[in-house]
């Protein structure tokens, strides 16, 4: 049966192979469910995978602890940092809930800043001017996989004695003066692998650092408080039953379910970036006549994961962001809007008594934005047919 309207095009897809499947399969079959010895060695292979794409001088080992998701590894990396109440962290507001609700999670105070309009990243000299004796941490998020401004802010933050968490749960794989994210002089950095990031495990995440300090309170936190790593009870030798308590930990430990999908999709994350990459690079080429501010690229030499690909309306564009996403919507082309800023919803307007005034690069952007289909599977003729429908909602 033929039909006239092509099947929707979804706005993201993850791309399982038949290597994790069987990976999936292996697991289920070995009997170890639970985090075990596929968790240990996706931390293994992450670390690996760090290191091949690590550029500075700092020789300590880069510690990689998996968690069940982005939001667990932001918590733990801070609650290792010691933030809690009466501290403040800097963030941006134009960023998903979970990069500031962590911060709440420990009693700190979260003061939202906006972003440099040109790379849609948070502003250096705001971040500068929010700083109060109260500023214990900064949480930079490379939005859509481009890197912020990361040799200015560790400067600020090294002048002011500020701890550096990355949000990178975009960043798979980005670089910054060649080295990958995650390998950088920041405190600690977490990476995503929620279904819609570069890399799946359906839910999941990693907080890599190269502080020993961090790492072992991390790995105590993330399983009960526990005193003692839980794969210890796969591996040891002796009796194992005996552990003590030492903190009010959270659960926070990846599945080997979930690690066994992370071990194959990590194998392929530079191939996903490079298929990434050129389907941006066609929606460049398709979209420069049109009234679009396209993403901001990289510094000539840099990695950016593209996870996002977000088009701005041009200022006299005929046609509003909304209707826009109503007109693709209706061709059957999916799309989403990254983000809402934080400073427009209830919870954080209210609880910091937020304007938009105080944000006029997030908001104009905001208002603009759409993040059009960008995944591994598209093919050059998705791309075509979403710049055909955008050309079509723009009368061209
Ligand atoms: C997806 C995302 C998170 C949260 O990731 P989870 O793995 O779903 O917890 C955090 N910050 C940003 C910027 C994200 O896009």
């Amino acid at each position: 049966m033929t039909s006239d309207h092509p099947p929707f095009l979804p706005f993201a897809l993850p791309e399982i192979g038949d290597e994790e499947i069987a990976e999936v399969i292996d697991t289920l079959k070995s009997g170890w469910v639970t985090t075990g010895p596929k968790a240990r060695r996706f931390e293994q292979d992450f670390a690996t995978f760090l290191a091949q794409g690590h550029r500075s001088d700092d020789t300590r080992e880069i510690h990689c602890i998996a968690v069940n998701s982005a939001t667990a590894g932001l918590h733990l990396a801070l609650e290792a940092m010691g933030i809690g109440p009466g501290d403040e962290v800097i963030t941006t507001t134009h960023t998903f809930t979970a990069t500031a609700e962590v911060v709440r999670y420990l009693g700190a105070d979260v003061k939202l800043v906006d972003i440099d309009p040109a790379t849609l990243n948070i502003d250096v000299a705001a971040v500068e001017a929010a700083i109060t004796p109260r500023t214990k941490a900064l949480i930079p998020v490379h939005y859509a996989g481009l890197a912020a401004d990361m040799p200015a802010l560790l400067a600020l933050a090294q002048r002011h004695g500020l701890k550096v968490l990355e949000d990178a749960a975009h960043a798979l794989p980005t670089t910054v003066g060649g080295g990958l994210v995650g390998t950088l002089a920041s405190d600690a950095t977490v990476f995503s692998f929620y279904a819609n990031k570069t890399i799946t495990t359906g839910e999941g995440g990693m907080l890599v650092t190269r502080d020993a300090a961090i790492a072992a309170r991390a790995k105590v936190m993330r399983l009960h408080g526990i005193n003692r790593d839980a794969f210890d009870r796969f591996t040891a030798k002796v009796p194992s039953w005996y552990y003590e308590i030492v903190a009010p930990g959270f659960k926070y430990n990846l599945t080997d379910i979930a690690a066994a999908l992370g071990l194959h999709q990590l194998q392929r994350a530079h191939g996903f970036q490079q298929r990434r990459a050129a389907l941006a690079a066609q929606y460049d080429a398709l979209l420069a006549d049109l009234p679009i501010v396209r993403p901001p690229r990289p510094a000539e030499g840099e990695l950016h994961s593209w996870h996002l690909y977000v088009a701005r309306l041009a200022d006299d564009a005929p046609i509003g962001r909304d209707a826009l996403i109503e007109a693709l919507y209706a061709d059957g082309i999916g799309c989403s809007v990254h983000y809402i800023p934080l400073h427009l919803h209830p919870y954080w307007r209210e609880r910091y008594d937020l304007k938009a005034a105080d944000f006029p690069h997030s908001q104009h952007a905001y208002e603009r934005m759409l993040s059009l289909p960008l995944y591994t599977r598209m093919g050059e003729a998705d791309v075509e047919r979403v710049v055909r429908s955008l050309r079509r909602a723009f009368g061209r």
